[in-house]
């Protein structure tokens, strides 16, 4: 599948650095690059402030084109579309209109600031304390342990406990353009996948007007559940599809090469099985994504909110699925075209890195943490309202 937003040209930078991005574990810059020129920095931002005005489901057809090229560079922007929901959906005006025009223009790449050093990847809570005062707002030391691009982001979405009385869960949501704050790296970037989002740490500083707060303060849990959290999902599992369904298109095309030497017969039993088996569950992960971003778009209309347990049973559910069944089939092309197809760096299909990189679907809000509140959400919808 390719979006019709996405030119050729565009894709060919993507693949033409995913190698390199890879290997050194540095930023795609020259990617993030053609992104900004193409104007898809921008796809999601309504067009009354110069973006495209896309659907979710435009969104998901992006991130399929985008992610078999480099899946690193894929995830970099979906995060970015994420953010910028964020901002279109609870910024006040006065920050839309200073920010959004920058975004469709390819000017402003947002980072994400959730995950807190000492406290773990709960998303809906923090440590370090806003303090607002005077119309000014204000925070040190914040601990970012893991920030995708945080090297070349243009502005940061940072979560933060609403004030230095307030509970943990008590959160708000600012943005901070680069040059207003104070940045110190922490820690090494290394990974086993994933390498070219160059998720540095970093210790964050910094004071912003206190209009940059992105929806009510302390009510980040609502902006979370109306804005960030069904965006990232969809963004992510559309991502990660894109490259199952990339690296199988690639298996399938080798597998009927004409004369073709060594890899299995496709006459195989168990090779047939295996190939219906990863279409299945592909399938299965296409039909839920689309499904759920209708689902999303429906709410949207109707001006629903999306925190009842029974939605986010279902956006939970797409990211625990596409994180999984995305993996495993990957695990299984592998499997089909074994050590010298498949298992190393210099083999002729991108299975190794794709596996590697689709091994972080799991971490990246860790389903460890979203098994659990899923199963507890379950106790709720005694119903089991399907999607
Ligand atoms: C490629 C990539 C890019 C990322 N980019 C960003 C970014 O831009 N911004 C950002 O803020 N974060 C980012 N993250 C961080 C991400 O959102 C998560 O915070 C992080 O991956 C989770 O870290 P963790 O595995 O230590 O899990 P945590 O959720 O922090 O959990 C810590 C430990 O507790 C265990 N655990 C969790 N729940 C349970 C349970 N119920 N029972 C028993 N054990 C449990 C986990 O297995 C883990 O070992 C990124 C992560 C990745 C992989």
């Amino acid at each position: 599948m390719n979006g019709r937003l996405v030119p050729p040209e565009l894709l060919e930078v993507l693949r033409s650095n995913a190698d390199r991005t890879d290997r050194e574990a540095v930023f795609p810059t020259d990617s993030l690059q053609v992104l900004r020129d193409s104007g898809l920095m921008g796809l999601n931002v309504p067009s009354e402030y110069g973006g495209h005005g896309a659907s979710l489901r435009e969104v998901t057809k992006v991130a399929r084109a985008l992610a078999p090229a480099c899946l690193s560079t894929a995830m970099i922007w979906a995060m970015h579309i994420s953010q910028a929901d964020g901002v279109i959906r609870h910024a006040k005006s006065e920050l839309k209109s200073e920010l959004l025009p920058r975004i469709a223009a390819g000017e402003e790449y947002l980072a994400s600031v959730t995950t807190e050093g000492g406290r773990g990847s709960d998303l809906f809570t923090a440590d370090t304390a806003l303090t607002v005062d005077n119309g000014r707002a204000s925070f040190s030391g914040r601990r970012a342990p893991v920030v995708t691009g945080g090297a070349q982001a243009d502005g940061f979405l940072l979560t933060l406990r609403a004030d230095a009385e307030a509970k943990p869960h008590e959160v708000t949501l600012l943005y901070a353009r680069r040059g207003q704050l104070t940045l110190t790296r922490s820690g090494n970037w290394d990974p086993m996948g994933m390498r070219g989002t160059e998720s540095f740490g970093w210790e964050i500083s910094g004071e912003v007007p206190a209009g940059n707060i992105v929806g009510e303060a302390g009510k980040f849990r609502s902006v979370a559940w109306d804005s960030m959290v069904p965006t990232a999902h969809i963004g992510w599992s559309a991502c990660w599809l894109g490259a199952a369904e990339g690296a199988y298109r690639e298996l399938l095309r080798w597998l009927r090469a004409p004369g073709r030497k060594g890899g299995p017969d496709t006459r195989s039993e168990l090779l047939r099985e295996r190939l219906g088996r990863i279409r299945v569950d592909l399938d299965l992960v296409s039909a839920y994504l689309t499904r759920v971003c209708d689902y999303v778009e429906e709410a949207r209309a109707k001006e629903a909110s999306l925190s009842s347990p029974r939605s986010q049973l279902r956006l939970n559910s797409l990211k625990l699925a596409a994180s999984e069944l995305t993996f495993s089939a990957v695990d299984a092309m592998l499997q089909t075209a074994g050590m010298g197809l498949g298992y190393t760096r210099s083999a002729p299909l991108a299975l190794e890195r794709t596996f590697r990189d689709l091994r972080s679907a799991r971490l990246n809000h860790s389903n460890d943490r979203m098994w659990p509140a899923t199963g507890a959400l379950s106790l709720l919808d005694t119903e089991v309202d399907l999607l």
